[in-house]
């Protein structure tokens, strides 16, 4: 007879009281994408694994898939990276943003894998980054909708093609930027400081590198922000919620 045990890794995107005592958990998988994980009794006696199961912990899950149901049932399971433990208070923000985010998204059978990967690779790049981690989110929603196939362009205007300096603004229904020389209000709003965030955006892929000497401000944060959410909800026609952003202060 097939076993329904499974000893899988995984990140927790999200905890859920359940019941008296027990937990629901998301977990992010690189097997199975999102699953839901039920914790019996978790909450009750002081158990010892109640800690373990801490929010965007990476994890040794032991389960047990139950029949017929989408469901799996936690057995135990061992740490292998507390990623919210001992960082500053704007990490752990960039950090819980990112598992907003994928907890909003549907993930692809075959984006499974570059997508736990690269959450992993972004949780531990978050705790070395002490300056502009932002750009760093930034750099990870781009990472992440170019796996999905809803890639952004920063590097050209929408409408004319060309690769300009300068972006005016963001158009949801073209996908992207807008020139100076294109612009029309109707297309959207015009940004604040176009200079400084074409530049951020035009050089997101290296920005590891430019993050000590970036001056970047509230509002550009803001409009930044808002390209991402506006491009998820276009695609995903619903409303993106980043409430950890709402927070952040650079
Ligand atoms: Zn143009």
């Amino acid at each position: 007879m097939k076993s329904r045990d499974i000893k899988l890794n995984g990140l927790v995107l999200r905890k859920t009281n359940f019941q008296e005592t027990s937990l629901i958990l998301d977990v992010l998988t690189a097997e199975f994408g999102k699953i839901a994980v039920i914790a019996k009794g978790i909450r009750s006696n002081k158990s010892k694994m109640s800690g373990v199961l801490d929010l965007l912990n990476e994890n040794e899950f032991d389960l047990y898939n139950k029949p017929q149901s989408d469901w799996y049932v936690l057995k135990s399971a061992v740490p292998i990276q507390t990623n919210l433990f001992g960082i500053t208070f704007p990490q752990a923000l960039l950090m819980q943003a990112a598992a907003e985010i994928l907890r909003q998204i549907y993930i692809p059978a075959e984006d499974q894998v570059p997508i736990y990967d690269l959450s992993l690779k972004y949780l531990k790049y978050i705790t070395k980054t002490q300056k502009n981690g932002i750009a760093v989110f930034w750099r990870f929603s781009l990472r992440l909708l170019n796996i999905l196939g809803i890639d952004l362009d920063f590097n050209h205007c929408a409408l004319c093609k060309q690769k300009k300096k300068q972006y005016n603004s963001f158009s949801t229904k073209f996908h992207g930027l807008i020139c100076s020389s294109c612009y029309r209000p109707a297309l959207g709003i015009a940004f604040s400081s176009p200079q400084e965030l074409s530049y951020i955006l035009s050089h997101i892929h290296s920005i590891g590198n430019l993050l000590e000497d970036l001056q970047i401000s509230q509002l550009t944060i803001k409009q930044i922000n808002k390209i991402f959410l506006d491009h998820l909800q276009e695609h995903y026609h619903k409303i993106f919620h980043l409430n950890s952003l709402e927070m952040y202060k650079g």
